[in-house]
């Protein structure tokens, strides 16, 4: 059986049956599509999966006619060396976790690991569920809008805006708590921020104003809250070298300065559809991580003071994670020590 550290309860904010909730309240949004045509912008949900084949499936587990088809995909081809591979790593990622865990005098079962998929494929994705990670980050939409409907198909569950009534979870048996919780952890633009709502559950990386109420509004219409951590940079004061190394990298660290955290927890407070749930950092290129976790943890803290409900940490990757455990991480988002090294990181 396999131990699952990493599960917590599955919170109100981030389930899916919570459309009746802060949710559904008199306002009907009104540009919503009748709950049989899919959303204009939605992938249809008919495409076919790539690797899908077999139209002679057998017969028996073919749903009613009359029920919308859930449209179940044949088998996927799992390949048996690579999953003993993943088995091994996820083994090793957490007994570091359990360990870093032990020597902070924390609760190892306090502790949430994030996948973080990002340049692997849907397989992998769906071969680390099975062995009980329920938490998968993505920092492209390009990339995760395609993958994210294939793992839900391979599993079996759904996705995106549920219709109406169809949430009960008893359809295909898929929308309960073992379900894949996708966070988006990447830059994001405004433009992309609705395609990102279409699969996201948590958005990690809000680090300004701008994006609250766009963010509010397409949670409200896909009928699904939002989870929300805030970004926040670690940067010290003058690391002006950083934007030379952020360049080289293809991409910047983001977060908001410390300082401009409180004005915009508030705003996301009090943003329909939003639920504030912590911070979300990255350690700075340069230096060690620890210190810049420290501080982490002291912005943290002043935060709860004002939003109580803001208990996220979500700080650590492969390189740091004990780092971040130390200094009160409580979601560590880990990549490469899952999954491998990234060829040619994005
Ligand atoms: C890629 C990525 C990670 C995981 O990094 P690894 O070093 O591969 O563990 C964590 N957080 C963010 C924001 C990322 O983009």
């Amino acid at each position: 059986m396999i131990h699952r550290p990493e599960m917590p309860a599955r919170h109100g904010a981030s389930g899916s049956g919570e459309s009746d909730g802060p949710f559904d309240p008199d306002r009907p949004a009104p540009d919503r599509p009748a709950p049989d045509r899919p959303a204009p912008d939605r992938p249809a949900p008919d495409r076919p999966a790539p690797d899908r084949p077999a139209p002679d499936r057998p017969a028996p587990d073919r749903p009613a006619p009359d029920r919308p088809a859930p449209d179940r995909p044949a088998p996927i081809e799992l390949d048996p060396a690579r999953l003993d591979r993943l088995t091994q790593r996820l083994a090793e990622v957490r007994a570091r976790i359990a360990g870093a865990a032990r020597a902070a005098g924390r609760d190892p079962d306090h502790l949430t690991l994030i996948a973080v998929s990002k340049t692997y494929p849907p397989q992998d994705v769906v071969m680390m569920h099975t062995l009980g990670v329920r938490h998968f980050a993505e920092n492209r939409e390009q990339e995760a809008g395609p993958k994210v409907s294939l793992v839900t198909r391979l599993i079996g569950g759904e996705r995106s805006v549920p219709a109406k009534g169809t949430g009960d979870g008893l359809s295909s048996g898929a929308t309960g708590s073992d379900d894949p919780i996708w966070h988006f952890v990447g830059q994001l633009q405004r433009n992309k921020a609705r395609s990102v709502l279409r699969w996201a559950d948590w958005v990690q990386s809000v680090d300004r104003v701008s994006l609250v109420p766009v963010l509010s509004r397409l949670a409200m219409e896909r009928g699904r809250p939002l989870s929300i951590c805030l970004q926040v940079s670690l940067d010290l004061p003058g690391a002006s070298d950083g934007k030379i190394g952020a360049s080289i990298a293809g991409s910047r660290r983001g977060g908001i300065d410390p300082a401009g955290l409180s004005a915009l927890a508030d705003l996301v407070e009090e943003a329909p559809g939003l639920a504030l749930r912590g911070v979300m950092a990255v350690a700075p290129r340069r230096g060690q991580p620890r210190p810049a976790f420290a501080r982490l943890r002291e912005v943290a803290e002043r935060l709860k003071v004002g939003h109580p409900q803001a208990t996220v940490i979500s700080a650590g990757m492969s390189g740091d994670l004990e780092d971040a455990v130390a200094e009160g991480a409580t979601h560590l988002r880990i990549g490469t020590a899952l999954f491998g090294e990234r060829p040619g990181v994005p």
